[in-house]
């Protein structure tokens, strides 16, 4: 009687084993409008620093990209599907990291080069104000010694000059000869200060063009970022990298849209361009190209 207890528990157990590997699969052979994605989360690799629940709300979230302009649900969180959503950690996140390094470098130095920039623009319109300045002295200058010349000339037509006249004329001379010393001095000063600052220019330029040869670099290695970040392989979808969450939730909703059998658009702003660019990552919004993909309307890319 006890053994028959037993084996009987065993044939209970053994049914609720083989229900709870019952895996629910997403039938491939309907049209993408009309199909139902079953998905679970699979692994995440610690590395990425990302929990199942955070996980799971950017998948709701990508899935909203398709759903809410649609007002139809084509995507289904369930614990039993047998397509997961998984975050594979390889070399591809450690080239995200590059990358985001090499724009956290490139923004620095732009801002450094604007600034540096502004500031030669400031003290080069200060300089030019100031060679002007310098030039109308000059004329001043100029007028006052062919006053005192015209002066001298008068006396000396007159028969010469009395003694307080010459006193007057020397002070009004030897003053003149501060005035032109001290002219000449800013003069020189004038020129010191443009050398400085055309040898200033020449660094903001070095560092002008050190940064264009960066963001050249970075848009060799960088741009035209493949959807690769990404996969979507029929019993799942791989996710190798992403640079923040407004990247994640696109690259999960491009592969949601492959999920549903939808190939790639031509369009770039559209979600199914197969790379990211010139899609707004923050508040994308589905565009036709996306829509006439999903109603077979557009020829796929
Ligand atoms: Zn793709």
């Amino acid at each position: 009687m006890r053994n028959i207890i037993i084996l009987f528990s065993l044939v209970i157990f053994f049914v609720i084993y083989h229900k709870g590997h019952q895996q629910i699969r997403n039938d491939l052979s309907k049209p993408p409008a009309e199909r139902e994605v079953y998905y679970r989360i699979g692994t995440i690799d610690p590395r990425f620093n990302l929990s199942e629940s955070e996980a799971r709300s950017l998948v709701l979230e990508a899935a909203k990209v398709w759903e809410e302009p649609l007002g139809h649900q084509f995507f289904f969180y369930h614990p039993k599907a047998a397509f997961t959503i998984n975050f594979i950690y390889d070399q591809r996140q450690q080239t995200t990291n590059e990358r985001q390094q090499a724009e956290r470098v490139l923004n620095d130095n732009q801002g450094r080069n604007q600034s540096a920039t502004d500031n030669f623009q400031q003290k080069q319109s200060e300089l030019t104000d100031e060679y002007r300045r310098h030039n109308d002295e000059l004329a001043a200058l100029n007028e006052r010694i062919s006053q005192h010349q015209q002066m001298v000339a008068l006396i000396n037509a007159r028969g010469g000059a009395t003694p307080m006249e010459r006193q007057s004329m020397q002070m009004e001379s030897d003053q003149l000869d501060r005035d032109v010393a001290e002219f000449n001095q800013k003069g020189t000063n004038l020129d010191v200060e443009q050398v400085n600052l055309r040898h200033q220019g020449e660094v903001i330029q070095t560092q002008v063009d050190d940064y264009n040869q960066k963001a050249k670099d970075y848009n060799q290695k960088f741009v035209g970022h493949p959807f690769e970040a990404g996969l979507y392989k029929g019993d799942a979808i791989n996710i190798y990298e992403y640079g923040d969450k407004d990247e994640l939730r696109l690259i999960l909703a491009h592969e949601l849209g492959h999920s549903l059998g939808l190939k790639h658009s031509r369009d770039p702003h559209a979600l199914m361009y197969p790379t990211m660019g010139e899609q707004d990552l923050a508040n994308f919004k589905l565009t036709q190209a996306d829509i006439d993909l999903l109603y077979g309307r557009a020829n796929p890319y």
